[in-house]
């Protein structure tokens, strides 16, 4: 029934969040609406996507790309009458104009923060898929989602996870978190090993299908870093309550230990559908028709194993900004993201990122309990550091 359609903006529909998002919504004409939809400079995947879904409003956030079809003129040719916004203020009228029940927050890195901040005090529902938000500015992001009882309900799988071990209650005695990974393609080498990785094999994920720059976070364990730290945010615990666990199936998507010693584990199979699915239609849940049902004896093990520091340093660089504090976390990020562009671009080597990394995070000179814009000026501060150090090649 119309009446009872979800409204949803989504930010990031061209990403691999946000395509797998749309599925979800395709599979489910009668319970969601997509009213905003934006992306960053795939002008021509957001326009085939307007034209499917008919939102109410839509953004191309990079100004130099060429006009949308029917721009000009305020519609958008055969897409209907979506409402035209530009550019990265444009993202946060866009917030505004479409007056959604949720958000779906699936843009990549700390360029989420303004928009995730605008979702939060638009009053609808937050479901946040993007990580870096939480990691630059956790604690402003909770307390901005108190004030304004606003929901964040977490897309990330481990994150996912917890929240549904946990049931929705937050007053549980919790020993443990213990979160998983599959390890990346890089599991079981050693650091000498490690100096021989090429950006074919980091883009090679064993279980995951994602994004380029989540790839390249998963393959040197800076994901497990960035998601204790999101965790510690997202379901107010201690750092050392988070302990991460090497498990290659990624079937067990994370656990919650109990004072009493009981652990609850979520179980599913390894496709980002069923966590969008889940916060989607939360507190409810859809029908899967789309998957075959996880088939236990065709996985045959589930294992798990420690993970290795020495070859994953990484993974520490988060444990040591979270317990750091200040505006560590965010210099953390945007020295990441600097270092795994360059990667990318293939002018780093894949070990030379987390170098850069720690040599970022050395030099930082942390603010406690930072505002928004000292947050900010951490977070330009450590990508001009990043972007000025330089290797020399042997
Ligand atoms: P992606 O690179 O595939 O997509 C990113 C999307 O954000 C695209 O639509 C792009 O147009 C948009 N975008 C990029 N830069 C932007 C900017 N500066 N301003 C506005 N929009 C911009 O990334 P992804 O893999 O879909 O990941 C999205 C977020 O979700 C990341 O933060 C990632 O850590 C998190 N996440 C992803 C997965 C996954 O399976 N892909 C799993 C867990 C968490
Ligand atoms: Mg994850």
């Amino acid at each position: 029934m119309p009446s009872t359609l979800k409204r949803i903006c989504l930010l990031g529909s061209t990403g691999s969040i946000g395509r797998k998002t749309l599925q979800v919504v395709r599979d489910h004409p009668d319970r969601f609406k997509i009213v905003g939809l934006s992306a960053y400079r795939s002008s021509d995947e957001l326009e085939t996507q307007v034209r499917e879904f008919q939102p109410d409003a839509a953004c191309l956030v990079e100004d130099k790309s060429k006009p949308a079809p029917g721009e000009a003129n305020g519609s958008n040719g055969d897409g209907g009458a979506t409402r035209r916004f530009r550019g990265a203020a444009g993202l946060l009228d866009l917030i505004e104009d479409c007056s959604p029940d949720l958000i779906v927050i699936a843009i990549v890195g700390a360029a989420a923060l303004l928009p995730t901040l605008r979702a939060i005090e638009s009053g609808a529902t937050v479901a946040l898929a993007n990580k870096e938000v939480l990691v630059t500015a956790g604690s402003l992001i909770m307390a901005k989602a108190r004030k304004r009882n606003a929901k964040i309900l977490p897309i990330d799988s481990e994150h996912n996870a917890i929240f549904q071990c946990l049931d929705g209650r937050s007053d549980i005695a919790l020993r443990r978190v213990i979160l998983t990974g599959s390890g990346g393609p890089f599991r079981g080498w050693s650091r000498s090993e490690m100096q021989r990785a090429t950006l074919q094999d980091a883009l090679k994920h064993p279980t995951w299908s994602m994004g380029r720059k989540i790839t390249i976070d998963s393959a040197t364990l800076m994901n497990k870093g960035f998601e204790v730290i999101e965790g510690l945010h997202l379901f107010g615990l201690a750092v050392d309550r988070f302990e991460v666990v090497i498990h290659p199936q990624s079937i067990v998507h994370s656990m919650v230990e109990f004072v009493d010693g009981s652990i609850i584990a979520q179980l599913g199979v390894t496709d980002m559908y069923f966590p969008i699915a889940h916060v989607l239609s939360y507190p409810e849940r859809l029908e899967n028709s789309r998957f075959d049902p996880l088939d236990l004896t065709a996985v045959g093990n589930l294992s798990f194993e420690p993970y290795d520091p020495e070859a994953f340093p990484c993974l520490g660089y988060g444990y040591e900004a979270a317990r750091k504090g200040g505006t560590y976390p965010a210099a953390l990020n945007a020295a990441n993201e600097v270092a795994v562009q360059k990667f990318l671009d293939g002018e780093l080597r894949f070990v030379e990122v987390p170098e850069v990394i720690d040599s970022v995070l050395q030099s930082h000179e942390s603010v406690p309990d930072p505002d928004l814009e000292e947050i900010q000026a951490a977070d330009a501060w450590a990508r001009q550091k990043a972007s000025s150090l330089t290797f020399s090649r042997t």
